[in-house]
């Protein structure tokens, strides 16, 4: 951060959750994304405000309940704020908990003075009745307080006015400081100070704790966070399946006048199909199966993330991570493992013990990323509904199926986690404080934006980076030949008998391996390698792809084999870069490689085993 050209440097810090990074993008206009739980933000980002002619250095901190241990998010902010590099520290507070907030506060004033109070959630503290005598509140910690609505951008001038004063301001001695000896006397100054200056409307009635009695209770937290999933996959299947159709012909349509235009400016035949059938179709075919269930699937799971469910979940799972000895934070992480697992295993930086976190790095890919799910779901119609036809019920027995193959997966997490926790990362569980926020009103149009920008586009992309040079490789391989075979069927041949082994065949098993770079592609390579010609045909509908499947001995042991070794394989190279940055080493990466995979060979051999067996005694 070059400081120099900077007129100033104001650092935000606060508790997680109340409102930083709405602040940060608000006045910086960057976008960084928002989210509703603890530790999003890990490292800290900067951004350049605009103010009156002069750059002011605004400074993400990372959202931290304390300033004491040892999490990585809190050694930061703590390290950052004793370095004196920032002019001025804008605490940012949620004002319907000022209390419990009002710990951070004293604990930063005890670091330095030059401090301003941004008493955010203004509009929801209004909401619930909440009134905050704002100027007694100024002369008890002394230092400036500003109301703010940060959400609707209330605020944020008088915010930014105060901080350059406080940053601008000579006289401040540095070593005048909150005096703190212990803990529990900062938390009843906190106490004390929060009685003086908050009242309570009698209107209140206390509708989060009441939600939350039967959310996160006991008998029925897990069935209706279940129920929630059902219908979010319900929603994405049913949502998705015709405009994948009306997409696919869309971008098939192309093929045709893109081939002739090919001709037309005199590229050899070669080019032409190595462009076309190798990278346009299948380009083509991943666009238009991942696009609508993301655009679907990713909105819902914001407004989920939104409404302030999320850390409730990893409530409502605790006791199972406990049971496994591993921490209930890695439920979040799993959650953010089914958008993408190389942002699950970033997100394990959560979990503060070493040991922990490692157990929630190598079984992170446990769980499906979006790039798995519209193969899983496509097989699922295919070979359990047992229809290529929609209707209401198939889709709401795909749905079923689909989440009892998350169940599965989270099941599988917890004995891999019991596994490690009682071999490599021997060790007891520790306790964490776990914030449920309060519920919050959805921002619609914020959601769309946030899970279309940064969630969809951005796996999209990457699936299309990477679709294209893959598409060209399995082009090459099955028209390049050897021995009078294309080399496709002889890479295929020499992995037949292992693949078959476990109920899947050579083909599939190449597809696995070539979708290294990114999961979405195996449906996509396993098409090709069965058209030998190494081009992919126009599957406008589930029927063909059942055709085709059907053709080349595929039964519904292959598709539930095919399902499981998608759950429990390798992490796609993305991820595997992403556990050697968190881990620092090779070994733990080759290990999160193969540990899953082991289970998925088991558990595919087992099932293949037993469909055999039952078919020789039936
Ligand atoms: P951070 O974890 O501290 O960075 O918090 P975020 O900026 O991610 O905000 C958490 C949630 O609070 C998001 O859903 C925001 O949209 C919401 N939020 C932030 N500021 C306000 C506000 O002033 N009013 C309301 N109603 N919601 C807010």
């Amino acid at each position: 951060m070059p400081e120099s050209v900077y007129a100033a440097t104001v650092a935000l810090a606060g508790n997680p959750n109340v409102g930083k990074s709405t602040v940060f993008n608000a006045l910086t206009h960057l976008h960084q994304h928002t989210g509703n739980w603890t530790g999003k933000t890990i490292t800290c980002t900067s951004g350049t405000v605009r103010w009156k002619q002069q750059d002011i250095c605004l400074v993400d901190l990372p959202g931290t309940y304390a300033l004491q241990s040892h999490v990585a998010e809190e050694k930061i902010t703590r390290e950052f704020l004793q370095s004196n590099t920032a002019d001025c520290i804008i605490v940012v507070v949620d004002a319907t908990c000022l209390e419990r907030n009002l710990i951070f506060v004293l604990q930063v004033l005890s670091i330095t003075r030059r401090v301003v109070l941004c008493l955010n959630l203004m509009d929801e503290a209004a909401k619930k009745h909440i009134q905050i005598d704002i100027p007694k509140l100024c002369e008890q910690l002394n230092i400036p307080v500003i109301p703010c609505a940060a959400a609707k951008g209330k605020g944020l001038n008088e915010l930014m006015l105060a901080a350059i004063s406080v940053a601008q301001r000579a006289d401040m001695d540095k070593n005048d400081c909150w005096p703190i000896t212990s803990t529990p006397e900062l938390v009843s100054q906190a106490e004390q100070i929060a009685k003086t200056v908050v009242s309570f409307g009698n209107t209140q009635p206390n509708r989060d704790r009441k939600i939350d009695q039967i959310v996160t209770s006991r008998r029925l937290g897990i069935p209706i966070m279940l129920m929630l999933l059902a219908i979010v996959l319900f929603i994405t299947i049913v949502g998705a399946n015709i405009p994948s159709e009306w997409l696919s012909q869309l971008l098939f349509s192309f093929t045709a006048p893109m081939d002739a235009a090919l001709h037309y400016i005199g590229a050899p035949e070669w080019l032409c199909a190595l462009l076309i059938d190798g990278v346009w179709k299948v380009l083509a075919s991943v666009v238009s199966v991942m696009l609508p269930p993301m655009a679907i699937f990713f909105p819902l799971f914001t407004c989920l993330e939104d409404v302030g469910y999320l850390p409730r979940i990893a409530f409502n799972l605790d006791h199972l991570f406990c049971k496994a000895r591993a921490c209930g934070k890695q439920a979040l992480t799993l959650c953010t493992g089914f958008g993408c697992n190389a942002a699950g295993v970033v997100g394990c930086r959560i979990i503060d013990s070493t040991r922990e976190r490692m157990i929630a790095i190598l079984t992170n890919t446990m769980v499906p990323c979006n790039g798995r799910f519209p193969a899983i779901i496509s097989l699922i119609t295919l070979f359990i509904v047992g229809t290529a036809q929609q209707s209401w019920k198939s889709s709401f027995l795909a749905a079923l199926s689909l989440t009892a193959v998350i169940i599965l997966s989270v099941c599988m997490t917890l004995i891999a986690s019991w596994i490690l926790s009682h071999t490599a990362f021997k060790g007891m569980p520790s306790a964490f404080f776990l914030e449920l926020p309060p519920y919050r009103k959805p921002q619609f149009a914020k959601i769309i934006v946030r899970s279309l920008r940064d969630r969809t586009w951005f796996v999209l992309l990457r699936a299309v980076c990477v679709a294209a040079p893959a598409g060209a490789i399995i082009w090459l391989l099955g028209n390049l030949h050897w021995d009078g075979q294309s080399l496709l069927t002889v890479f295929a041949g020499g992995l037949d008998p292992f693949a078959q082994w476990i109920g899947l065949d050579g083909m599939i098993l190449l597809a696995f391996i070539l979708g290294f770079p990114a999961n979405e592609i195996v449906i996509p390579l396993v098409l090709m390698g069965y058209l030998s010609a190494g081009s992919l045909v126009e599957l406008n509908h589930l029927t063909d792809l059942a055709q085709l499947l059907n053709a080349n001995g595929w039964t519904p042991v292959t598709a539930v084999c095919f399902i499981l070794f998608s759950l429990f394989h390798w992490p796609c190279s993305t991820t595997c870069l992403t556990i050697h940055k968190e881990t620092g080493s090779w070994k733990w990466t080759i290990f999160g490689m193969i540990f899953p995979t082991l289970f998925g060979i088991v558990l595919c051999f087992a099932v293949h085993m037993v469909a055999t067996y039952g078919f020789l005694i039936g």
